[in-house]
């Protein structure tokens, strides 16, 4: 049977050109850009609660370091570096091999240097963390968003619920649609180039993980404002467009979660810069809301109206 050190060895030992040291010692030393701030974030996937138990493992190990590297976007960061904790039932070589694969390919992908981790026997648990560096003072936090700011989101949201209400039989998509979507669930994009571009663009930014309403929450409570937000703007995937069930549409692009699109916001006067960036980047973004002085979230309607989560389905929300 193949030891921790020999998984070690074989799957997590590879160059750290970024790192005065990497994978191999008692712990990596980095040297950190002088002017810079170090941005770190952890997120861990617990197996049957964040990911199947028979999930593939090469787009697992993706995902595990994409959702991490969505935070560093969502700061505006530049990722540079990412530790690896992973609990595994079994020493499998194959599953372990197929997982590194498809971590080492996005780490690659975005030059993101692996520079160490932990390796344990014990029930399957990813536990990533990332590091990455923002010039001083220009990270995107949460508590930025000021009245009268535009709210913007990237790309199209409920790709990714709507996936999982088809692996849960709750809709049934065409295999085309199915693939699309899943495609949202499985191998998301973090939007590296988006959240460094936006550095003294947007005043607030966060990662759409939990959810757009819940998420935009995050950012309402912390910069002490409230927000106006047209449902009928929410940018929508041609797969949710054609979607019969629109009160499952409205629940997928309103709290379904695992987007990992940017929502920030910024004044009116950057509008155009705004709109550049996205045709730059090949990526929508669009003006979905308001923030307000007065706090509180109001949804309109199609028709210019309030309307209520309750009568969406949100009996959660607060
Ligand atoms: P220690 O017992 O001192 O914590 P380990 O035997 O756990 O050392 O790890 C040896 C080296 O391998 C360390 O540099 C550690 O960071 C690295 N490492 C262990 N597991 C992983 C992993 N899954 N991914 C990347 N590096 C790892
Ligand atoms: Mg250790």
């Amino acid at each position: 049977m193949v030891s921790e050190f020999d998984l070690i060895r074989r799957f997590f030992t590879h160059p750290a050109p970024g790192a005065v040291l990497g994978v191999g010692d008692d712990a990596a030393l980095m040297k950190p850009t002088p002017g810079q701030e170090l941005v770190v974030s952890t997120d861990m996937l617990v197996a049957g609660r964040h990911f199947f138990l028979d999930a593939d493992p090469e787009k697992l190990g993706r995902k595990a370091l994409a959702v991490n590297l969505s935070d560093l976007a969502a700061m505006g960061a530049q990722p540079r570096w990412t530790l690896l904790a992973l609990a595994l039932p079994e020493p499998d070589e194959e599953w372990v091999g197929a997982f590194a694969r498809g971590f080492m390919d996005l780490a690659a992908q975005f030059r993101v240097d692996l520079v160490g981790g932990d390796t344990t026997h014990g029930p399957l648990n990813v536990c990533v963390t990332v590091l990455g560096e923002v010039p001083d003072g220009e990270a995107l936090r949460r508590d930025g968003a000021k009245a009268g700011d535009d709210i913007w989101i990237s790309g199209t949201v409920g790709d990714a619920a709507l996936a999982l209400a088809h692996l849960r039989r709750r809709l049934a998509l065409d295999p085309h649609d199915a693939a699309f979507c899943l495609a949202r669930l499985d191998t998301p994009t973090p939007r590296v180039a988006l959240g460094m571009a936006l550095r003294g663009i947007a005043h607030a930014a966060i990662d759409v993980s939990d959810g757009l309403a819940q998420d935009l929450g995050h950012i309402l409570e912390r910069s002490e404002v409230g927000a106006v937000l047209e449902f009928s703007r929410l940018p929508r995937s041609a797969v949710m467009a054609r979607l019969a069930d629109r009160r499952l549409a409205a629940q997928c692009m309103l709290a379904g979660g695992d987007d990992y699109e940017l929502l920030f916001t910024a004044p009116p006067g950057v509008r155009r810069l705004i709109e550049d960036l996205g045709r730059e980047l090949g990526l929508p973004l669009t003006p979905i809301g308001r923030i307000t002085g007065e706090r509180g979230f109001t949804l309109r309607g199609e028709d210019g109206a309030p309307i209520t989560l309750e009568r969406m389905g949100f009996d959660h929300f607060r």
